[in-house]
């Protein structure tokens, strides 16, 4: 067997240990004589496993008890629907506008109602995080949208938005669980699993109760109401199951690596140690302003699109994959999510200085 370092922004890496422990338990999962991916929904085994995930996810985050956790499905995308369809009883939200993810949630919100885009960083390819200390609220917004961390461009918020009381729901797929965050902040929480977290297939929306009402815009859909999700604890009907199994093994995992604080500590050495190496290339330059940096993706170009190439070209060739950067951006991208290991990104910082002798 020979794993290689896997850069991915999505799905990505995941932990080693985790991966292991769901090999040995696929045929028979504690005695049962069956694989999770075999089993009801409604069994005792099951209803173990996403009651200990959601326990495990609640400790982790500190999650206040006057939110509801739900596991769905839908991807994060489906999220940019089912917001709006549930959260806008003014038809009317303002959005901040800081990448791909962002702007399509935007465009899927007008679809229900008015979307005011209150700030934007599109201006300089989204490589910032515009100032959101006094921003045009909307009176009437039902609520205030973000992407808290750019997937695609490398960029994180520092500090939240000022919402003028307004209720602020983030897209957090891309950062979730690499850092404590403080729960009470937000009215709506949520992301795709398969950036942080687990497999494909899951998001996990963490939402305040007053939110949660059967008041929801005419017409919206059954599965996409919140209100039937949170009443079924995440059961209305067939839920990912495996996904949320392994979901289950990730929490665990990062509680036995000492919590959030110390999963940012970890985020944080891996992170400085790519971007220090950044600063200071005479042939790589990463492409987001310092102060609004991602610990997660990190964006950078040696600045001519053939070297760029030959570099991803010879890098999977040493053992490091999917470097390339989003089509929208070119270069590079080296995801660097909870699951990469310090040594993974020592191996990347090495071969970039080779790489550098090499083609200066
Ligand atoms: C990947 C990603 C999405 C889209 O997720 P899907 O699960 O594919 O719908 C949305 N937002 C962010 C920040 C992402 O990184």
């Amino acid at each position: 067997m020979s794993r290689v370092y896997n850069f991915s922004a999505g799905p990505a890496v995941l932990p080693e240990e985790v991966l292991k422990e769901a090999a040995e338990e696929m045929l028979d999962y504690r005695g049962s004589g069956m694989s999770v991916m075999e089993m009801s929904h409604r069994s005792k085994a099951f209803e173990t496993i996403i009651n200990e995930a959601e326990a495990d996810l609640r400790e982790l985050m500190n999650i206040p008890e006057n939110y509801k956790v739900l596991f769905l499905q839908g991807g994060a995308s489906q999220q940019f629907a089912m917001i709006p369809m549930n959260l806008m009883k003014n038809r009317s939200a303002d959005y901040i506008i800081t990448g791909q993810w962002a702007k399509k949630a935007a465009q899927e919100a007008e679809k229900y109602g008015k979307v005011h885009r209150v700030a934007s960083s599109a201006d300089k390819v989204f490589s910032y995080i515009p100032d959101c200390s006094d921003l045009p609220i909307s009176d009437d917004a039902d609520y205030v949208y973000i992407c808290e961390n750019n997937t695609i461009y490398g960029t994180k918020y520092k500090k939240l938005p000022n919402t003028k009381g307004k209720t602020l729901v983030a897209d957090v797929s891309s950062c979730f669980l690499s850092e404590p965050i403080d729960v009470e902040k937000y009215g709506v929480i949520y992301g795709g699993v398969q950036k942080n977290i687990g497999p494909a297939g899951v998001v996990i929306v963490i939402i305040r109760e007053d939110l949660i009402t059967e008041d929801v815009l005419e017409g919206t859909p059954t599965m996409l109401t919140y209100k039937v999700h949170a009443d079924a604890n995440s059961l209305y009907n067939t839920p990912p199951a495996y996904g949320i199994y392994i979901c289950g093994k990730v929490f665990k995992w990062i509680k036995s690596m000492g919590g959030l604080s110390a999963m940012k500590e970890r985020n944080e050495k891996k992170a400085k140690l790519l971007y220090d190496f950044l600063d200071n290339s005479k042939l790589f330059k990463g492409t987001v302003e310092k102060e609004d940096r991602s610990l997660m993706n990190v964006p950078f170009v040696t600045g001519d699109e053939s070297l760029d190439a030959k570099f991803i070209k010879e890098a999977k060739e040493a053992g490091l994959e999917n470097l390339k950067g989003h089509r929208s951006v070119g270069g590079m991208r080296a995801s660097i999510y909870n699951a990469m290991p310090y040594e993974g990104v020592e191996a990347l910082v090495t071969f970039m200085k080779k790489f550098e002798e090499e083609n200066l």
